[in-house]
């Protein structure tokens, strides 16, 4: 027919994909929602990505001297247990290239302040600040985890997580009860809950050491911040720190709870941190899935994306020259700044991150033409950025024809994206980092709801076509 030949319609998963496909779906989203249970922090993915890498016979390059080139072999280094680069070696050399794949892996939270714990009206509480664009008033009365590190004086680090288990308490941030809240109702959203006002209860047992109570002869019920010392008594008991420990902690509050099949049909998946975990493990589970890639292939996955990429850790560090640096000095046996200029500039990248889905709720905000749909496949977005244009990295049409290819050879359900009318608003990738290196990135992901909230959806088909788009791109 002339209209299908003519027209670009998007198309569903679930209206277009066999049965035995969608049953394939389903297994693999059951594997991404428990990496979604489990992965709460950058360090929590560093962690699974490199355990994975390890029992495929990944070699991590910090522990070992020397790595050869020979086509197959894989090799992955970490990052401050923040950041991982994993890659395999392909059957070209390695100066003419390599392909790649981008994810974030930390997501908006609530971190600790330096100095968090204070007790007022006899509860004790956590200072905190925001990480990442948040809106604040959804992430009060609800039920919170802690996930992070405190690393002592002596370099030991201890892993600290509360609030995940069936038996174990959880934090909250309270809000206040609608019948004194006139006042709050009036403010804008925006300023309704402000960061100050964002502290986490979690205490109000007052300290029950009976030794100290004994030889602290000033010692009775009434003497202050008896709560605050009860929190970090059970914090010294269980895991040996002092408050001055807190000093040197990574500490970040998250949404306590598993991430659950959404939908009477279990069609979604729910859950915290999608943005960017479901493009970092569609894009893992594509590199496992390529055995001899012509080129070398590699995935990327940076911390501090939600913040603007500085940091050791992010993007902007020098851990992705300096990586693909140690790969061509396998190939070549020295390190060599225009080399590396060159396998740099001629390489090919996919910025792996979350657009937004069409919310029939908020119509006003989206060109629906240009918005992408939940269900119907990764989104390629030819740029991100705000207004006109500004703050991002526009692929050129002849790499966007290039990457159009490669996804209709390999039937991968695609569709097209943006971040909603053209005067609103905006955002932006890493997609402009890797440009700078004058490598070909264009941003491809899928389209979730409810971003950067405590409770993100996503489409169980949708995790699906971005692990086979980059299956098809990496191969
Ligand atoms: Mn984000
Ligand atoms: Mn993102």
């Amino acid at each position: 027919m002339i209209k299908n030949k003519l027209l670009f319609e998007r198309k569903f998963g679930f209206e277009v994909w066999e049965k035995e496909k969608i049953d394939k779906v389903s297994t693999f989203s059951e594997g991404y929602r428990s990496f979604l249970s489990r992965c709460k922090t950058e360090r929590e993915v560093v962690d699974f990505v490199a355990e994975q890498a390890d029992k495929r016979a990944y070699k991590c390059i910090n522990t070992i001297t020397g790595i050869t080139k020979i086509a197959g072999n894989k090799i992955y280094s970490v990052n401050r247990g923040k950041s991982i680069i994993l890659a395999v070696f392909g059957q070209k050399p390695i100066k003419e290239g390599v392909k790649m794949i981008l994810a974030h892996i930390d997501s908006p939270r609530i971190d600790l302040k330096t100095l968090p714990l204070y007790e007022s009206e006899k509860l004790a509480w956590l200072k905190t600040q925001y990480y990442g664009g948040i809106k604040k008033y959804q992430w009060t009365s609800h039920p919170l985890a802690i996930h992070g590190v405190v690393v002592l004086e002596n370099g030991q680090k201890i892993n600290l997580t509360l609030g995940e288990n069936d038996n174990e308490p959880v934090l909250t941030i309270t809000d206040l009860l609608p019948h004194l809240a006139a006042k709050q109702m009036e403010k804008k959203l925006s300023e309704a809950v402000e960061g100050e006002e964002m502290n986490v209860v979690i205490g109000s047992r007052p300290i029950t050491n009976s030794k100290f109570k004994i030889q602290n002869s000033k010692f009775n019920e009434s003497e202050k911040d008896m709560v605050k010392l009860g929190v970090l008594e059970l914090l010294n008991k269980k895991y040996g720190i002092t408050e001055e420990d807190l000093v040197s902690a990574d500490l970040e509050i998250v949404p306590a709870g598993k991430a659950r099949d959404l939908g009477i049909d279990g069609s979604m998946i729910g859950g915290y941190g999608q943005d960017d975990r479901i493009c970092a493990y569609s894009a893992l589970q594509a590199l496992f899935s390529v055995q001899k890639p012509k080129e070398s292939i590699l995935v990327v996955l940076v911390d501090k994306e939600e913040t603007g990429s500085e940091s050791n850790t992010g993007a902007l560090s020098n851990f992705i020259p300096d990586f693909i640096s140690e790969m061509l000095f396998s190939e070549e046996g020295k390190h060599d700044e225009n080399l590396l200029r060159d396998c740099l500039s001629q390489s090919k990248a996919i910025s792996a991150d979350v657009t937004v889905a069409f919310d029939p709720d908020y119509k006003d905000v989206f060109d629906p033409l240009n918005t992408a749909r939940l269900g119907a496949g990764i989104a390629l977005e030819k740029y991100t950025g705000r207004r006109g244009k500004s703050g991002t990295s526009e692929a050129p049409a002849e790499y966007v024809a290039e990457i159009r290819n490669i996804f209709n050879k390999n039937n991968v359900l695609w569709q097209t994206g943006g971040l909603g009318k053209v005067d609103l608003g905006g955002g932006g990738t890493i997609a402009m980092f890797l440009a700078r290196y004058n490598m070909d990135v264009i941003d491809a992901g899928p389209a979730i709801l409810s971003m950067h909230s405590p409770f993100e959806v996503s489409s169980k088909i949708d995790v699906y076509a971005c692990y086979e788009a980059y299956k098809a791109f990496l191969a």
